[in-house]
């Protein structure tokens, strides 16, 4: 017969075959810790995408511009986090951080970067 251990504590546990904790400490202090950690995460994910913005929009002042991924990446740029895609009519796909997006360049090296109009579908400001 197998023993299972506290999920919090890793003490051995007795007692009903399902049981996962020792007690309701070791089950409300378990979740306490994951819902921690999962608010750190997403803490994290959200001070990248302000960083995504703020490098998105001081490398395109005027609207539209063509730049060197690895300028965006000295801007505190991270092209893993991403808000929402829209494509465009031509078939592009534009990848956004809030309200600025960047598409592929022909150039693999550089990205397009678009400020988002109102046209395109959850765009801001909304029609
Ligand atoms: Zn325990």
């Amino acid at each position: 017969m197998s023993t299972k251990n506290c999920m919090y504590c890793n003490e051995p546990l007795e007692g009903r075959y399902d049981k996962k904790f020792c007690d309701s400490f070791c089950r409300s202090a378990y979740h306490n810790q994951t819902k921690t950690s999962t608010e750190a995460y997403i803490k994290n994910v959200n001070r990248q995408l302000r960083a995504n913005r703020s490098a998105l929009r001081k490398a395109c002042p005027l609207g539209k511009a063509t730049v060197r991924k690895s300028f965006l990446k000295t801007m505190g740029m991270d092209f893993k986090h991403l808000t929402h895609s829209w494509k465009s009519n031509g078939g592009n796909l534009y990848y956004f951080c809030y309200d600025y997006g960047y598409t592929p360049s022909v150039d693999p090296e550089k990205v397009v970067i678009i400020q988002q109009q109102g046209y395109m579908a959850g765009g801001f400001p909304p029609n």
